[in-house]
């Protein structure tokens, strides 16, 4: 029954039942706050234990019999201490990968199923760090001081929980950050043939987010240890292991532990994203990942697909990449750019580099024709690509830029039709001269990267057509030079650039007379 007037719900009461009293005084509103109190409030007080019992085991791989409810990816207890992942889930038998060394598990062993995925250390404890893909830490410094634990496969944000990727990320490459520009929540591919400079363009990314507050992490995939070892160094002497996990697999470690190594990474990644942060990831690299994959699906005896990948293997990354995103404001705003590795085969790109590029927002190719003429960074301007594009530079940068591809492509044109002929017109000799020049222009050394203004005043005289008037044997050796006089004669130009984002009149004018007055005095020199 209802009491119309004050909403109560009048039930019979027993004034002497306390229980009765206090149900009597609630009123409707108060009924529903208290029951979805009790709901939210509620804790599972019992655990599923399922148990089951290892009939095979070799390989990193075991075969588990008993296991009824168990479910793909679930985390699986093996006697107790090690743990193993549920990857192939048929009717009789369950196919898991151990994350630790193979011959430590017997047969017969107990198997229990803890309901719950695998979780990594998370936080910013893990800044400055090396661990491996459980959050061990490797660096043989002190434990991790952290209780906040992550899964390492989590949904990647929906489409309504992100924002607009509008903000750039300098990687301090001239060549990059005017044609190829990287925006804040981006997935940019990195691919080319052995030896090309890819890790190099990750690091130099990683070594130019000094002071511009993103936080960076470097996972390493079957990498070399010596590799992993040489990068924590550099980074260190650097002064930017201040700002980066390094989340190591080795090329020694088992296929899962490489496997669960991007997964891992992303989570650590992930939680200063939804804190609000700034983050820089790099997977070095995915075609590994993809070849650990494999190994362990064929030892799961998985049907092979093509290139004897098995057929999720697509899935592997693109839900991979997805969770890298730029959230929306109510999420914090925080964001995470991801740069996945890719290594191809004499500039094949056969299956997991097409997949990889189909699930990304551009690709910076590597050439090894350019990288063996010294043309470094060795970046194929005509395959390279960036589909956030020019939204994701300042105006300064996009005024400078603008007609660059242009050049470049026009003077790759006639640099071909050039060979066959050797009575040029006055225009062709112009483009010629002038793509020589910008090509000496965008070469830059390695860790040697340039704040966005500085990469601005350098365009500025492609812009303006006086490169072709400095002689190009000493354009390198300008370069540095005319960056100094700006420094000390013409910060005031660099600081309006940096702060304005714009080249005001002001600053064009007075970035006019520094080339005029720096010109005439080199060549007095
Ligand atoms: P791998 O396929 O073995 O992983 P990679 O493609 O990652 O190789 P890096 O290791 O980055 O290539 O670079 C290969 C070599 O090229 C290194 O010795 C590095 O010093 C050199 N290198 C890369 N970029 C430049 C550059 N801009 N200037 C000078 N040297 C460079
Ligand atoms: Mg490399």
């Amino acid at each position: 029954m209802k009491d119309k007037k004050n909403n109560n719900l009048s039930l019979d009461c027993d004034n002497k039942n306390p229980t009765k009293k206090t149900l009597c005084s609630l009123t409707s509103q108060s009924l529903i706050q208290e029951i979805s109190k009790s709901v939210n409030n509620f804790k599972k007080s019992y655990s599923r234990q399922e148990v089951g019992r290892v009939v095979f085991s070799g390989d990193g791989v075991v075969h588990i019999e008993g296991l009824q409810h168990c479910k793909y990816g679930e985390l699986l207890e093996i006697d107790g201490h090690l743990k193993a992942i549920a990857l192939s889930i048929k009717e009789d038998q369950i196919g898991a990968i151990v994350l630790a060394e193979e011959n430590l598990v017997s047969h017969g062993a107990l198997v229990h199923a803890t309901g719950s995925i695998v979780e990594v250390p998370v936080g910013t404890q893990l800044l400055g760090r090396v661990v491996d893909p459980l959050g061990n830490p490797l660096d043989g410094l002190t434990s991790l001081d952290t209780n906040k634990t992550r899964p390492i496969e989590t949904s990647a944000p929906q489409i309504i929980d992100r924002s607009k990727v509008n903000t750039p990320l300098n990687t301090g490459i001239m060549y990059i950050d005017s044609m190829i520009p990287i925006g804040r929540g981006q997935r940019q591919l990195i691919l080319g043939d052995r030896h090309t400079g890819k890790t190099s363009i990750a690091i130099d990314t990683i070594l130019n987010q000094k002071g511009k507050g993103v936080l960076c992490v470097y996972v390493a995939i079957g990498q070399k240890a010596t590799s992993v070892s040489w990068i924590m160094h550099l980074l260190l002497e650097a002064g930017a292991m201040e700002y980066t996990t390094i989340v190591c697999s080795t090329a020694s470690d088992s296929a899962p532990i490489q496997y669960i190594a991007p997964y891992a990474g992303c989570a650590i990644a992930e939680e200063f994203m939804y804190s609000g942060k700034d983050v820089l990831i790099v997977y070095d690299d995915l075609t590994k990942h993809a070849v650990a994959y494999r190994s362990m699906s064929l030892l799961l005896k998985r049907p092979a697909g093509r290139e004897t990948y098995p057929g999720d293997v697509f899935y592997l990354h693109s839900r991979l990449l997805e969770r890298a995103a730029k959230l929306s404001k109510e999420l914090g705003g925080g964001s995470m750019t991801a740069l996945p590795i890719i290594e191809t085969l004499s500039n094949n790109l056969s299956f997991i580099p097409s997949n990889v590029v189909s699930i990304t927002d551009g690709q910076i190719m590597l050439d090894p024709e350019l990288f063996n003429a010294g043309l470094l960074p060795a970046i194929n301007a005509g395959l390279s690509v960036s589909r956030v594009g020019s939204s994701a530079q300042i105006s300064a940068m996009k005024k400078v830029s603008g007609k660059l591809r242009l050049d470049l492509t026009q003077y790759k044109e006639n640099e071909i039709f050039a060979k066959f002929s050797a009575d040029l017109d006055i225009h062709t000799k112009i483009i010629l001269e002038n793509g020589k020049a910008l090509v000496e222009l965008l070469k830059q050394d390695l860790h040697n990267t340039l704040e966005v203004e500085k990469q601005v005043c350098l365009l500025y005289l492609n812009l303006k057509g006086m490169l072709k008037e400095i002689p190009l044997h000493r354009l390198q050796a300008f370069k540095r030079d005319f960056l100094q006089f700006l420094d000390t004669s013409f910060a005031d130009v660099l600081k309006s650039i940096r702060e304005e984002k714009e080249i005001s009149f002001d600053s064009s004018l007075k970035l006019d007379e520094a080339v005029k007055r720096y010109l005439e005095y080199y060549f007095e020199k």
